[in-house]
């Protein structure tokens, strides 16, 4: 009897314990050690309840360049429409939205969370919950866990987003496993810029550019959130990996330019303007840009431009609305760091790429070991992109055990 061990009973973890059930037959035991008192715990909180689960667009092209080649060969054997057919096989039926992000047809987490769980269960799976995993040896081509031996052993910890601690660092150093730097991915840009507490709890549709020591790092469109001391939003979770990636390489100088208008070119913008005060539409400057913008945040770029609200609008000189143009467009937030792994969505960093051969997650180091998921350094942007990662690298690591030992 071959014995498999997943250590952590995640996404990634549960994908990989289907998969290798369904190809090993009756001379494997697959046991999944998950620390809590129940397995996929954080997959409930995925997608605001609703599970995001893939994105029709999750090839290896839409991931970060830092971790595209690594990530590959799992992405390229096991694309978004392999995830959804392995979900239909688990009776589990989805739907896409406009963004090609793809739900559970029930809108519920709990669902894939089920389809994962009662999967694994019926192929015999085990389930030892209450057991972290506090001791992990190599042993005989194998390796003992805790106080138990396995012939291979996969790592799927997860990161350290949204946990309030890490157990499985230690055991990874132990083993002299490579670990990069760790930074909280997919959360808020942390400013100090004044305006963001007049904006408290705005949200803007507008184009983002990420400035890492002056150069354009990134671009994204879409929402932006305005919190107390941050800048948040879909839009700026995406920017804030790559600036994650960059602040744990060197010290950086960044920012995020905020075009609050990009539907129209700034001569267009210009055009609009000084159209309006030319035909005397809005008296006060404060409703200059009331058909453009949200009224309160129109307000605010009126002051960052050094304009008064109250001002009429017929005093405006074209350099004044020039000003105002500027500031719609290109309005610039000095960022003086992350958000909080409490708050973050995904771990960048993680057990390095170049520990672990990127067609089958073995270790380099160690034979029969593998690692999957958010535990090695591979991060991607939001909208089902993590979890796609998660289950085409568990399914490639499944395939590569079966090949090997089965
Ligand atoms: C709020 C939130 C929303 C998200 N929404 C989405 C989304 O909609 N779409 C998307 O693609 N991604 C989303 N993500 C990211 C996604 O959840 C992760 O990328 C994914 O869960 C990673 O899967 P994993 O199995 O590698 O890790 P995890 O799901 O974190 O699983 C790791 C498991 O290992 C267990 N474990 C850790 N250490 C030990 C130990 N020593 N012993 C035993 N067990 C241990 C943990 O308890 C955990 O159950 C979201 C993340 C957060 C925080």
């Amino acid at each position: 009897m071959r014995k498999i061990a997943i250590l952590g009973g995640g996404a990634a973890g549960l994908c990989c314990a289907c998969a290798l059930a369904q190809t090993a037959g009756d001379c494997t035991q697959v046991t999944v050690f998950e620390q809590n008192d129940r397995v996929g715990k954080k997959l409930l909180t995925t997608g605001n309840g609703r599970c995001n689960l893939t994105n029709l667009a999750a090839k290896p092209d839409a991931y970060p360049a830092a971790v595209r080649d690594f990530a590959a060969p799992a992405l390229t054997r096991f694309s978004p429409e392999s995830t959804i057919a392995f979900f239909e096989r688990l009776s589990l039926f989805t739907y896409a939205d406009d963004a090609g992000r793809v739900y559970p047809l029930s809108n519920q987490a709990a669902g894939v969370l089920d389809a994962l769980r009662l999967e694994a269960a019926r192929l015999g799976v085990v389930f030892s919950c209450e057991s972290p995993v506090t001791a992990l040896q190599p042993s005989q081509n194998g390796f003992v866990v805790n106080d138990r031996r396995f012939d291979a052993v996969v790592l799927a910890f997860g990161g350290k987003a949204a946990v309030r601690d890490y157990p499985g660092e230690p055991l990874l150093r132990q083993l002299g496993l490579p670990l990069t730097k760790t930074a909280p991915g997919l959360c808020k840009l942390q400013s100090a810029d004044p305006m963001l507490r007049a904006l408290k709890g705005l949200r803007a549709r507008a184009a983002l550019t990420l400035l890492i020591d002056g150069e354009e790092a990134a671009t994204e469109q879409g929402e932006l959130q305005f919190a107390d001391g941050a800048l948040s939003g879909i839009a700026l979770m995406d920017l804030s990996s790559v600036y994650a990636r960059a602040a744990m390489k060197k010290e950086v100088q960044a920012a995020v330019a905020v075009d609050f208008v990009p539907t129209l070119p700034l001569d267009a913008l210009r055009g609009v303007l000084t159209d309006i005060v030319r035909r005397g539409q809005r008296e006060k400057c404060e409703d200059l840009l009331s058909g453009l913008l949200v009224k309160k945040l129109g307000v605010a770029l009126l002051k960052r431009a050094d304009l008064r609200p109250d001002a009429p609008t017929k005093t405006l000189t074209n350099t004044q609305i020039d000003a105002l143009c500027q500031v719609c467009k290109n309005c610039v937030f000095s960022v003086t760091g992350s958000g909080s792994f409490r708050d973050a969505q995904m771990t960048v960093g993680g057990l390095a790429q170049q520990g672990f051969d990127p067609a089958t997650l073995e270790s380099r180091q160690y034979k029969n070991l593998y690692a999957i998921g958010e535990l090695l350094d591979v991060d991607g942007p939001c909208g089902g992109f993590n979890l796609q990662w998660a289950f085409a690298s568990a399914r490639l690591c499944a395939a590569a055990i079966a090949e090997k030992l089965l």
